[in-house]
């Protein structure tokens, strides 16, 4: 790759990460194992001059896959962690202090609301969530003590979109007085590859590497990357925590990544054609998809993304269990079970509840996702149908 910076994404998603000439001219970079890592002399022990120094620092397998989300993220570094959870919290903790307080979007992934509220409220840091679409006007809750703003883009069960751009902008007006407030975002569901949020004003990106990236449901992951302004913090309260992940799982992440372009695709062309495909289905009553141009946030996606993710809501008239069960308990294609971003579809219904804070989510509606996995278009399209049959003649 002549340079780096200039590559297209898809170029460096397959060539990024890799050394063959330091390993024997094997093509991806192999599983180091590795606990104790030998120094030449007393010299590079004392200057840590070597790129490896203890594996809970860092491996080549490690550093093969940070170096790739590095360079796709536009940030200054990527650490790993052994989830997409603990590289989220770790990110938070590594900007707040106590007394400080965090925004959060009322959309956030639940266990994020979880260490929110239980362990950040126990270490003296305040949580305010906010109304995903509050745009611009975040700039009446910045507080003198908010350090930092955090988004998950679209919210993983109900879609909205956060304009990151005026949202920077707020965090910008209000953080004249030489405060630093942080912006953190989830970015699972799009991949470096369709949203790049450092570059419309964010600080600190986190990815459940366990979905897209390792890509074949089996393994667990995740990783942080930040700016210039706060990869210092990042680094050392992840070398602080002791977090890390093994060698196995930095290598299937990095080998999901090869493929990162080309799964991506195939799983938004058979999400999107689902989606419109559901939006006219008479039982359906909403498709949450943020690509699709009836969804509240399609200008933003238009603007900000190039590509949109493989799982999507939709909501259904509520009916009992027993038709719910209909529904779920007999679908041939569609696994039941958390998690998504696998080759396989998934099905998972959701009430809100509790998971909403600001804005209530309506009663009535019974709240499906769907990961789109890459099977036969059709054959998904008619197991899905078969279900809704189900689940009406249930009703
Ligand atoms: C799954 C998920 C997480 C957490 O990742 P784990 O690897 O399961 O800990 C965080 N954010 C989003 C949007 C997710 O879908």
């Amino acid at each position: 790759m002549k340079n780096e910076k200039t590559s297209a994404l898809e170029t460096r998603l397959t060539h990024l990460g890799r050394r063959p000439g330091e390993q024997f001219g094997a093509v991806n970079t192999p599983v180091f194992r590795a606990s104790t890592i030998l120094h030449p002399d007393l010299d590079t022990l004392l200057t840590s001059n070597q790129p490896y120094a203890y594996g809970r620092r860092g491996t080549p397998s490690s550093g093969a896959v940070e170096e790739i989300v590095t360079s796709l993220e536009g940030g200054k570094g990527t650490r790993v962690a052994p989830s997409g959870l603990s590289a989220l919290t770790c990110a938070i903790m590594s900007v707040v202090s106590s007394g400080d307080e965090i925004l959060v979007t009322d959309s956030a992934y639940e266990p994020t609301r979880q260490f929110c509220d239980g362990y950040l409220a126990r270490m003296g840091v305040t949580t305010r969530y906010f109304d995903p679409r509050l745009g611009k006007d975040i700039v009446q809750l910045i507080n003198e003590n908010t350090s930092a703003i955090f988004i998950e883009s679209p919210g993983s069960i109900t879609f909205e979109l956060q304009d990151i751009p005026a949202i920077a902008k707020a965090r910008d007006d209000r953080a004249s007085s030489g405060r630093e407030i942080a912006i953190i975002v989830d970015n699972t569901w799009a991949t470096p590859l369709f949203y790049q949020p450092l570059s419309l004003g964010a600080d600190i990106v986190i990815h459940a590497g366990t979905k897209m990236f390792v890509g074949h449901s089996d393994a667990m992951f995740g990783t942080m990357t930040a700016n210039e302004i706060f990869w210092p913090k990042l680094d050392e309260t992840h070398g602080l925590l002791g977090l890390f992940a093994g060698p196995d799982d930095c290598f299937l992440a990095t080998r999901g990544l090869r493929t990162l372009s080309i799964r991506m695709q195939e799983h938004q062309k058979r999400a999107l054609f689902l989606a419109s495909w559901l939006e006219d289905h008479e039982l359906v009553q909403r498709v949450l998809h943020p690509a699709l141009p009836s969804h509240p946030d399609y200008e933003i996606c238009k603007r900000d993304f190039s590509g949109s993710g493989c799982i999507f809501s939709f909501t259904l008239p509520a009916a009992s269990r027993e038709a719910l069960a209909a529904f779920v308990d007999h679908m041939e294609l569609f696994g039941l079970g958390y998690s998504w971003g696998g080759f396989e579809s998934l099905i998972l219904p959701g009430k809100l509840g509790k998971a909403r804070s600001i804005n209530h989510w309506p009663e009535d509606e019974q709240l499906i996702r769907l990961h789109i996995g890459l099977e036969d278009i059709d054959e998904l399209q008619q197991d899905i149908a078969a279900g809704l049959e189900r689940y009406q003649a249930a009703m």
